[in-house]
């Protein structure tokens, strides 16, 4: 039977774009990536909140989500995510962590053995050209740059908190992405100058005259389509609310941990009890769709800057430091990040140091209310609910606020605002107002998680496949079994390197 295209791909951000561009390089599989937001197809044409990496982009091209983060907490808390070619990879801060080797041979031990450290590290080493360091951890020739702020590139809050990082004693881990490492550093990022290199410039840009790849953006995906037990196509949705039918063989969901999940549910593939209360016919019964939602909490001190050391446009990070919690078998499992200014909005400059859950056991959900074309998700974080990451949060604040008053950061700050001194007051005030404010990390992972047939929490096998269905893959953020202690962004851009090649290796006519 004729179709339309061969695949599908839905949604074009970390995962997605990736997944487009390996598969279409072979010129006889034709490919059709949807793209819920607009598309910017040269740089000419990209706005400057895609363009400028010192801010990351939380209205122009957002998708509006509002979170509860814990059941103390406000329930309606803005939830970034990106709604453009390049998915959040176009809106994001450009740091460029992989995680720590402990992560991924955890994926494998939980029953996906193509996931260990071993076998990922060639797609971390593909996906990049690494500026500034060469060896057997790092790539020379993929298509995302990255490279360190130098000292002299350092803004002096940036600066003062390497500073005070050595004035404490923790060591100077020089490369975030040697795997040995441990300390502080400036960030590895994907970033040239201030343009952010997201994956629709990275991956698509230069594969846009491929014959055998169309990109079609302001439409969303609504449902996947089946005949016998396999996928046939999907339904699309255009911004006027036209609805019409595309059909494939194969399709691969790539619209993030939030969106790929009701996506699944319209197309009848989750719990039982939500598609009974929506009254959506079963196509596959799957427990695990929008369970296991994780992320990386955080909180920490805001600071007023000395006169002259703080502006609006300023790299808003450019320097972490990564170190083990006291008492973690956990390599790696914080992080504390000062941020050069602070998204207040209408408030004043503010400058922040956020302690930042890495390793993070809490795990929220998705609860799914409608089973309309464009319904979001409920999302319900439900973080610090696991008392390590209570324990490890309060830690890396303590931390943070010994930070603050070393002569480094003192020099550079006038005060710290919040916390106040009513909020320190007792051990049982200041774990209410942590609770009630830890905020989102912005890396949502685990909702559709892979994991061999007989876990009853899997959704995808190791190949990305759903189980128990032929021709659905997924290939984002949802199916990490475990979010990795590494922003998100760089793991995700590997999980479409692997799932693209197998998809292409499958898919190569013989
Ligand atoms: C503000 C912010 C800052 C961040 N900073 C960093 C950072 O500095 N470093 C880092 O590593 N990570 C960072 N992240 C996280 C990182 O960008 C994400 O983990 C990563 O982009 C996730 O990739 P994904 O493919 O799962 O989802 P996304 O990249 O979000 O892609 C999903 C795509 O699917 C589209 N879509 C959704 N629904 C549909 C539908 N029904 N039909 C068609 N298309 C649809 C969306 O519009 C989007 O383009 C940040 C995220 C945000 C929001």
């Amino acid at each position: 039977m004729d179709r339309d295209y061969d695949l599908i791909v839905a949604g074009a951000g970390a995962g997605g774009a990736v997944v487009a561009a390996r598969v279409s390089e072979d010129p006889r599989i034709r490919v059709l990536l949807v793209e819920s937001g607009p598309d910017y197809p040269n740089l000419e044409a990209l706005p400057k909140d895609l363009r400028n990496v010192n801010h990351a982009s939380f209205f122009d091209h957002d998708w509006r989500l509002r979170y509860r983060p814990s059941t103390t907490s406000r329930p309606d808390v803005p939830f970034p995510r990106g709604r453009v070619t390049g998915g959040s990879s176009a809106v994001n801060t450009a740091i460029a962590l992989r995680g720590q080797p402990t992560d991924y041979d955890g994926w494998a031990a939980l029953g996906n053995p193509l996931w260990s450290w071993e076998r990922v590290l060639p797609a971390f080493r593909k996906l990049e050209t690494d500026q500034d360091f060469d060896g057997p951890y790092h790539g020379k020739t993929g298509p995302i740059p990255i490279r360190r702020h130098t000292r002299g590139e350092l803004v002096p809050y940036q600066a003062a908190f390497l500073d005070a990082c050595a004035e404490l004693g923790y060591p100077d881990a020089v490369d975030h992405n040697d795997p040995r490492s441990t300390g502080y550093a400036p960030h590895p990022m994907n970033k040239r100058g201030t343009l952010r290199i997201s994956t629709a410039i990275a991956y698509l840009a230069p594969v846009r005259g491929r014959p055998n790849l169309t990109v079609l953006a302001d439409s969303d995906v609504v449902r996947v389509l089946f005949e016998h037990g396999a996928a046939s196509g999907v339904e699309v949705r255009s911004r006027d609310g036209r609805t019409a039918r595309i059909s494939a063989p194969h399709v691969v969901l790539a619209a993030g941990a939030i969106h790929t999940p009701p996506i699944l549910v319209r197309s009848g593939i989750g719990p039982r009890d939500v598609l009974d209360r929506l009254g959506i016919a079963v196509t596959r019964e799957l427990a695990g769709v929008g369970a296991h939602l994780q992320d990386h909490p955080a909180i920490g001190p805001t600071l007023v800057p000395r006169e002259g050391v703080a502006d609006w446009d300023q790299p808003v990070i450019q320097t972490t430091l990564r170190y083990t919690a006291t008492g973690s078998h956990d390599v790696n499992d914080m992080q504390l990040e000062p941020l050069s200014f602070m998204h207040i909005p209408g408030g004043r400059l503010l400058m922040g140091l956020v302690a930042c859950v890495f390793k993070s056991y809490s795990y929220g959900r998705l609860v799914f209310e409608s089973a309309g074309p464009g319904a979001a998700p409920r999302i319900e974080m439900d973080y610090l609910s696991d008392e390590r990451d209570y324990a490890r949060i309060a830690d890396g604040l303590r931390r943070a606020m010994e930070l603050v008053q070393t002569r480094a950061i003192s020099a550079v700050s006038a005060g710290v605002r919040r916390p106040t001194e009513e909020e320190l007051a007792s051990p049982e005030v200041l774990e209410r107002w942590i609770r009630a404010h830890a905020a989102t990390g912005a890396h949502p992972s685990c909702t559709a998680r892979m994991g061999p047939v007989d876990d009853p929490t899997a959704v995808v096998d190791e190949r990305g496949a759903v189980h128990g269905l032929r021709g659905l893959r997924i290939a984002d953020a949802s199916i990490m079994p475990r979010v990795p202690s590494a922003n998100t962004n760089i793991p995700t851009i590997m999980v479409g390197e692997r799932i693209g090649a197998w998809v292409r290796e499958e898919l190569a006519p013989a």
